[in-house]
């Protein structure tokens, strides 16, 4: 670690370096080991350095955004973990204070560390309409563009015109139009080629900006009524099998409260696995598997975890 730890130095001296970082404190689960090393990345160019370094050297690296979508196994990781610090800025291609309502309007975000819900509010300030889903999802911008996060109707498919990405060696900064994106149900491209997005164009609509705030106050009382939101956990545990809800199954098995060590399934919602206090990463994956497996024996169909497990 000296050795890289030198080299990193050389490209900014700012850099902070966090070595045996524990992984359940950058993670909405708050559970897991700790990677040998994190940096908090605040620039486009420290990235992209960073990535030709460590392909180079033959680093082991991953990129993490809010990490609420990750669950690092007990383990941990034995490698760099990229964490996008990268906030940017929020531009206009138009003043939207111009616009009439239904106008539509370009909204460049130039950094995808950026939250979602920060975002959202942003826009709504400007009396931008298309993002109101997103501002209950607790993710970055780079971590819901890569899953294309969605929520009550909406998806981050609908919203997008272009995402900046760079190539996971580093070289490559180019332009993803939506359709190059290829956003399906929580997946996108970059899940295969790797490329890490760092910015966005988004296209939104003028609206009126009390129905906007209405309507995000109405989904934050959905959420917080109908989601376990008070305890840790990476939000819904398993994607949308084919036909099926995956909590009406979970529910439908048997398995509300259940338990293993600190993890339970929620009883508020079967299909989140909360971490109920002290959980390790290990509890949370023999519930996922005792779910999954449970599931399968009683209705035959297979649950795939939404959440990332690394490690
Ligand atoms: C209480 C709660 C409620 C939730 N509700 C919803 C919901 O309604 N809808 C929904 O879709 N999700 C929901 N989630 C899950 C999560 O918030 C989303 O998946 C979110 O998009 C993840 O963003 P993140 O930055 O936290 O990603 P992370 O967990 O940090 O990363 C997820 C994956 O994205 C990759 N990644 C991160 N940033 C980048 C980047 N810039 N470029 C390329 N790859 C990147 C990572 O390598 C990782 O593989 C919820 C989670 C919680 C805890």
């Amino acid at each position: 670690m000296k050795e890289i730890r030198e080299e990193i130095l050389k490209i900014n001296k700012d850099i902070e370096i966090i070595e045996d970082a524990p992984m359940s404190k950058y993670t909405s689960f708050k559970a897991g080991g700790n990677a040998k090393a994190l940096i908090n990345v605040t620039s486009i160019e420290d990235l992209k350095a960073l990535l030709k370094l460590f392909n180079e050297k033959g680093v082991k690296h991953m990129v993490l955004g809010n990490g609420s979508n990750t669950l690092f196994k007990d383990s941990g990781y034995d490698g760099i973990v990229l964490r996008n610090a990268i906030e940017g800025e929020i531009s206009y291609d138009k003043d939207p204070a111009n616009l009439e309502v239904g106008e539509k309007c370009q909204v460049t975000v130039s950094g995808t560390g950026i939250l979602l819900s920060v975002l959202a509010r942003a826009v709504a300030a400007e009396s931008l309409t298309g993002l109101e889903f997103a501002s209950g999802i607790p993710g970055s911008l780079g971590g819901a563009l890569f899953m294309n996060a969605g929520a009550y109707g909406g998806e981050m498919v609908q919203v997008v015109k272009t995402v900046r990405v760079i190539s996971p060696d580093g070289k490559e900064d180019k332009i993803f139009t939506n359709e190059e994106m290829e956003l399906s149900y929580r997946h996108s491209i970059l899940e295969e080629n790797g490329h890490i997005a760092v910015e966005a164009v988004l296209e939104l609509a003028k609206g009126e900006k009390t129905a906007i705030m209405a309507e995000m106050k109405e989904l934050a009382t959905k959420r917080n009524t109908k989601q376990p939101v008070t305890f840790p956990s990476a939000g819904r545990t398993f994607k949308r099998p084919e036909g099926h809800f995956a909590g009406k199954l979970v529910e439908d098995a048997g398995l509300k409260g259940v338990s293993v060590g600190g993890a339970e399934v929620s009883t508020l919602h079967s299909g989140f696995i909360i971490n109920k206090g002290g959980a390790t990463a290990t509890d949370i994956l023999e519930l996922i598997a005792l779910v999954q497996n449970r599931v399968y024996d009683e209705f035959g169909v297979e649950l795939k975890p939404e959440v990332r497990i690394i490690g």
